[in-house]
């Protein structure tokens, strides 16, 4: 009863017939943190910490990065917390992890696979992470960004594990991940799709084309197969889902989501109220009709028309 209490006031994300669906904030800065102060964020589900790197002409020290991270978890108490570690490469280079050009950073050296040649960056971050943890009495949870085989997954896992983080996952953001989720989550403790990247690499487009925006779109069907081959695996396993890329913020494709059996979304934190009221009108049997419709369907447009023809028109 304690805890059902606690939860009602935290006004936790559910569905009208009471199936939770954890509503976590996407943030960069500490700040962002001890700006979550609405009762209905439950937590935070991305922490973007290569925020904290990308203006610094040398990397952060453990010191500056343990300060940063303890900051963050103080201000958000028992509330979950996701850390990702440093997605570093492509759209967001960083000046003192010197490479040559690349003809296609997006398909080079990016997020984890850092790893190769700046190893100590990655370990310091983890335990940085684990300091913080220990001086605030948090318990974040970290993963990796840009994971693409069974080994990054299990390496990274060893490395946290090592740093003394309890909970550990990677991101499924390349399609290769998505159709490897069952043997990596064998891996780990949980993933989470960033539907940013997944659709850009499931559709071969480059997301900051902006003439090419109806092809980066998670309502692609190729890329709701790849998000629902990947929930599938979180049933098969027992082992949290989430999302935390853009597509988490559509109230629409919030309920596709929870039909196919993510376990959290995490958004901006200005999208949480509408994604919390359009889940408290359907229950899970129609978030599931949704997520059956919109799969059915040969392209973006039929699977949204599909998806909305199931919604209540009160929302
Ligand atoms: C994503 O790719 O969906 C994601 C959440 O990560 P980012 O947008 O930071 O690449
Ligand atoms: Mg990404």
């Amino acid at each position: 009863a304690g805890l059902a209490t606690l939860a009602d006031a935290r006004d936790d994300g559910a569905t009208a017939d009471g199936h939770r669906i954890a509503l976590l904030a996407n943030i960069g800065t500490a700040e962002d943190a001890e700006r979550l102060t609405d009762a209905a964020v439950e937590g935070v589900g991305l922490f973007r910490t290569e925020v904290l790197f990308l203006g610094a002409a040398t990397a952060p020290t453990e010191d500056d990065q343990a300060r940063v991270y303890a900051r963050a978890l103080a201000a958000l108490g028992d509330r979950k917390v996701v850390l990702r570690t440093l997605d570093a490469g492509a759209d967001k280079p960083l000046a003192f992890v010197t490479r040559a050009r690349e003809e296609n950073p997006a398909l080079g050296v990016r997020g984890f696979r850092l790893v190769r040649h700046a190893e100590p960056l990655i370990r310091t971050q983890l335990a940085a992470i684990a300091r913080a943890a220990k001086e605030t009495g948090g318990r974040p949870w970290v993963m990796a960004p840009m994971v693409a085989t069974v080994e990054e997954a299990r390496q990274f896992a060893a490395m946290a594990r090592e740093a003394g983080i309890g909970t550990v996952g990677v991101m499924v953001e390349v399609p290769a991940a998505a159709l490897c989720a069952k043997d990596i989550l064998a891996e780990v403790d949980f993933v989470s799709l960033g539907t940013n990247d997944l659709a850009q690499y499931t559709m071969a487009t480059d997301r900051l084309v902006g003439s090419l925006v109806d092809l980066l779109d998670a309502w692609q069907p190729a890329v709701l197969d790849l998000v629902a081959a990947t929930a599938a695996a979180g049933v098969a396993t027992g082992k949290p889902v989430g999302v935390c890329g853009e597509s988490a913020s559509d109230p629409v494709m919030a309920l596709l989501l929870t039909g196919l059996g993510i376990t959290s979304l995490s958004m901006s934190p200005s999208a949480v109220p509408a994604v919390r009221l359009a889940l408290s009108h359907h229950d899970l049997a129609t978030c599931q009709a949704i997520g059956e419709a919109a799969r059915d369907a040969p392209t973006a447009g039929a699977a949204r028309a599909a998806a909305l023809a199931l919604v209540d028109p009160q929302v």
